[in-house]
């Protein structure tokens, strides 16, 4: 079955196709053999396989042993079971391995999948780091078989992954569009304003916000344009494309080095083709 999707993007599941199935009650394989889903920080173990990486697959691959965070089941892979551990920052990765970055502004070299796998992975492992105690009253909490929720046995509070909601924007005035760069970002670069979903808000109200709070500007005719899960640690990006509809710019210092209005025809240096900001404006720059 096919999905009408606006979006292609990495770390987006769609990415995989359907292929990947994620675990589900009741249905655990008695032993720990597959593909590997090993992420040491903010890398994905891999094995270099010609100008290709694959997942190193099997039974515990050799030389981790001892090495590695306690494995969970984290679904199939084309029928293949996948397991997810982490690796310790200070422990070497042994040979024939190698940690590729899952960072797109570092230039990781890894494909699609393999960034949406390790996307996923990497914030499964944040989850199972951030929720080993119940945040209300302190008590270690256990697993809700079968589901990535916790649940506290002294109160019974549940929770389940948080997901952050944020919005990222391009405001457009006719050809011309705005975009903004923060301090210590690539010289010359820019991109889109984005920002955190507040309590009680409307991601259109959210949109309006931070554009007005960022950049000084107000904006009409907000519309939604694809979303992306960012792993970085558990952000979901909401897309919009927005009118000017008044204002002057006026950066927040404390957000922004500068923004500016760029001709469609004549943008600076931009994200990397992995992310939310560089396919709205891929897409939407020079579409007036
Ligand atoms: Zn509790």
């Amino acid at each position: 079955m096919t999905t009408p999707l606006s979006v292609y993007l990495p770390f987006n599941r769609d990415c995989l196709g359907g292929a990947f199935v994620p675990a589900k009650r009741g249905a655990k394989p008695p032993e720990a053999t597959g593909h590997w889903l090993i992420v040491q920080e903010q890398r994905l173990i891999v094995r270099a396989d010609g100008d290709r990486f694959r997942l190193p697959t099997g039974p515990v691959p050799a030389g981790f042993d001892g090495g590695l965070g306690e494995p969970f089941w984290f679904g199939t892979l084309a029928g293949t079971e996948c397991w997810v551990a982490s690796l310790a920052r200070d422990l070497p990765v042994p040979g024939g391995f190698q940690a590729e970055t899952l960072i797109p502004m570092q230039g990781t070299r890894l494909p699609d999948d393999l960034l949406s796998l390790g996307g996923m992975a990497m914030q499964a492992l944040w989850w199972e780091s951030t929720s080993g105690h119940c945040p209300r009253c302190g008590e270690p909490t256990e697993r809700l078989e079968g589901e990535w929720g916790k649940r506290c046995p002294r109160c019974r509070y549940e929770h389940y992954p948080h997901l952050h909601p944020a919005v990222i924007v391009m405001v457009r005035d006719g050809s011309r569009c705005l975009l903004a760069r923060k301090a210590g970002w690539a010289p010359g670069r820019y991109a889109l304003v984005a920002g955190f979903v507040d309590n009680g808000e409307s991601l259109e109200g959210a949109v309006a916000r931070e554009v007005k709070e960022e950049v000084g500007v107000d904006v009409k005719d907000i519309r939604y344009v694809g979303s992306q899960n960012w792993p970085f640690p558990s952000q979901l990006m909401v897309g919009f494309v927005a009118s000017y509809a008044g204002g002057e710019i006026k950066v927040d210092p404390d957000e922004l080095e500068d923004a500016r209005w760029f001709p469609g025809d004549a943008l600076p240096g931009l994200p990397s083709r992995h992310s939310i900001s560089r396919f709205i404006i891929d897409r939407y720059a020079a579409a007036g």
